[in-house]
């Protein structure tokens, strides 16, 4: 366990799968949490559950993709609990295809979402964090941007280029003593996972040396250590959780 009590952690793409776990346990850890998702439903039926078993927790319903609502959701949140300092990007989607397939839709969604979204979404947080002079930006990115996919040249150069953005607003702010990470996870058991055949998941298992697939709590507890006091000195770093994966 870490104490995060009297921090407040934003974290995006949190009503369901990956986001969902790392905001119930930045809550568990004692963080107020801040559920910032597409749809207001989902969002306040998540709420609900967090403080139903304790958490607190508030929603913003906003689309990141969209710069306004993203300054809209940002100011709410800060109105409504003062400070920021976690910021958990982890919003994030895939339209699969082979190159010379993709459409521009396919393309372009994917890179509104991985890329676009983490910009504005921490463009509008870092002013609070450089007033406190104190914050963490973790950035859930994918074994898929450093070592490729085929069928997923969208999401592997989304993800690579936020590898990227992690070191370069590392490098801004660090003096400020705001630490900008990410998190690699190689794959994860979700939804998209739990469908595979046993002959598929199998062969997954084969390519990972752990020889399992990963769960949520894996990528949750790496991200809760980078928003911990006890990683104050690591900055610029990609985390992977992907088993030995790669390496
Ligand atoms: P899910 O699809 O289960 O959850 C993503 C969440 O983000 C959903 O709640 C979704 O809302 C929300 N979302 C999507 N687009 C937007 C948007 N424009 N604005 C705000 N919220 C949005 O994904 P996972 O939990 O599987 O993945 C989470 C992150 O982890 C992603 O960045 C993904 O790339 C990364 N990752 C996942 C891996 C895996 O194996 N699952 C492996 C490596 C990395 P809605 O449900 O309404 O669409």
């Amino acid at each position: 366990m870490y104490d995060l009590s009297s921090q407040v952690a934003l974290i995006t793409g949190s009503a369901r799968g990956i986001g969902r776990r790392i905001a119930e346990a930045l809550a568990a850890n004692g963080a107020k949490v801040v559920i910032a998702d597409l749809f207001e439903e989902q969002v306040q039926s998540c709420v609900d559950q967090l403080r139903s078993s304790g958490c607190d927790a508030t929603g913003v319903t906003v689309n990141v993709t969209q710069v306004e609502a993203v300054r809209a959701a940002i100011q709410t949140a800060n109105e409504k609990l003062g400070r920021i300092d976690i910021l958990v990007n982890n919003a994030g989607i895939t339209r699969d295809n082979l190159l010379l397939r993709m459409k521009d839709e396919e393309w372009r969604q994917v890179l509104a979402t991985n890329l676009d979204g983490v910009f504005f979404v921490t463009r509008e947080v870092l002013p609070t964090m450089l007033k406190q002079r104190h914050g963490r930006v973790i950035n859930i990115a994918s074994v898929v941007g450093e070592m490729g996919n085929p069928g997923q040249a969208n999401y592997a150069a989304s993800k690579a280029g936020l590898i990227g953005f992690t070191k370069a607003l590392a490098r801004e702010v660090a003096s400020r003593d705001i630490t900008v990470n990410a998190v690699a996870p190689g794959y994860i058991e979700t939804e998209m996972t739990a469908k595979l055949s046993e002959k598929a998941r199998q062969e997954l298992q084969n390519m990972i040396p752990m020889k399992r697939i990963g769960n949520v709590d894996d990528v949750s507890s790496g991200v809760c250590f980078l928003a911990s006091k006890e990683a104050g000195y690591i900055t610029g770093h990609v985390l992977n959780i992907n088993g030995g994966m790669y390496m």
